[in-house]
């Protein structure tokens, strides 16, 4: 307890520190392994093994901002007391816990910081009940898939995005959720960076709405990425909201700026025809999960819409002036005839 008295009067001294990049130290890594060997968690009181700077980076902040409310310093938290990841639940309370381990299974791509850093805990499905409802209409085995991958993440803040979406859509089937980065690698066309491997991107098929409605509905609640694909599902991702520091570390104290976040630069689209069909070329997206959709527009002269469909061949009407299409309901593009 000295410990976190002397820490809490050297705060401001440790976050000074922690604007210095990834080292030996435990800046931006606290619950984790330095590169160095030495530890960032709050077992190596016990064992005797913490980074030189381990209370003053990692377990001052916890306990400082506990004792003094004027701290509202967003992204600051440690991570919570106790290894164990906390969901929504059936009942809405937030008490549903399950066991994490600190372990480092899979090598994530580069660069490591911000959003795009590499977990420092996971649920392993081997260890846990897969069956345990982590909100009202989800169970945690319809994201956590055990081929996927032994060890996943599952952020709870996107749990409750997920079960925000199925109030307000009704039922939905879940076709992908958590993929590891061995298994993301192994498939076709996969996203290098797709957000599958950080436990905040869901693949969503509706029942009872249509793939615009899912679609309206992701976006209004904040998700970062919202695409749909031709086979039905939507892709609802919540990569701009900060990673849950239980599976990520201290934010606050992550090196770095964003990696270059996806772009529609990063999406090219080009119109083709063999004369009398119409389809679009697309590329630079996660083709992993299938076609994007095509949603054509046939507009005349005076810019009226004679037609409008969504298929991924078109073949426009007499009088069409102007074929529009938009796809994924990512980007859009023109073709005059
Ligand atoms: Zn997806």
């Amino acid at each position: 307890m000295s410990g976190l008295l002397f820490g809490c009067a050297d705060a401001t001294q440790g976050r000074d520190a922690s604007e210095a990049v990834f080292s030996g130290s435990c800046e931006g890594i606290c619950g984790g392994e330095a590169p160095s060997g030495c530890f960032c968690d709050a077992e190596c009181l016990d064992s005797g093994d913490c980074c030189p700077d381990y209370e003053a980076v990692c377990s001052v902040h916890a306990s400082c901002d506990e004792d003094d409310p004027e701290d509202d310093d967003a992204g600051d938290d440690a991570p919570p007391p106790g290894d164990q990841a906390c969901f929504l639940g059936e009942d809405r309370n937030g008490t549903t816990c399950l066991p994490v381990v600190s372990i480092d299974p899979y090598s994530y791509p580069s660069p490591l910081n911000n959003n795009y850093r590499e977990p420092i805990r996971y649920i392993d499905v081997e260890a846990v009940d897969l069956e345990t409802k982590i909100a009202p209409n989800w169970k945690l085995a319809e994201i956590s898939v055990p081929y996927k991958g032994r060890y996943q993440v599952v952020q709870p803040h996107a749990v409750d995005k997920l079960q925000q979406v199925r109030d307000q859509a009704g039922a939905l089937v879940m076709k992908s959720g958590f993929r590891s980065p061995p298994y993301n690698a192994e498939q076709p066309g996969a996203a290098s960076r797709s957000r599958h491997m950080y436990g905040d991107a869901f693949d969503l098929l509706p029942q009872s709405t249509s793939q615009n409605n899912l679609y309206n509905i992701c976006n209004s609640l904040g998700a970062g990425y919202v695409a749909k694909y031709n086979s039905g599902h939507v892709h609802c991702d919540w990569r701009n909201v900060s990673v849950d520091p239980l599976f990520y570390g201290n934010l606050a104290l992550a090196p770095g700026g964003p990696p270059p976040a996806f772009t529609l630069a990063d999406l090219t689209l080009s119109i083709d025809t063999d004369g009398e069909v119409y389809w679009v070329e697309a590329s630079g997206y996660d083709t992993e999960e299938g076609e994007l959709t095509r949603e054509w527009s046939a507009l005349d002269e005076q810019g009226e819409v004679l037609t409008s469909a969504e298929t991924l061949t078109f073949e426009p009407p007499v009088g069409t002036a102007l074929l529009r299409v938009n796809v994924g309901g990512l980007s859009e593009v023109e073709h005059a005839l």
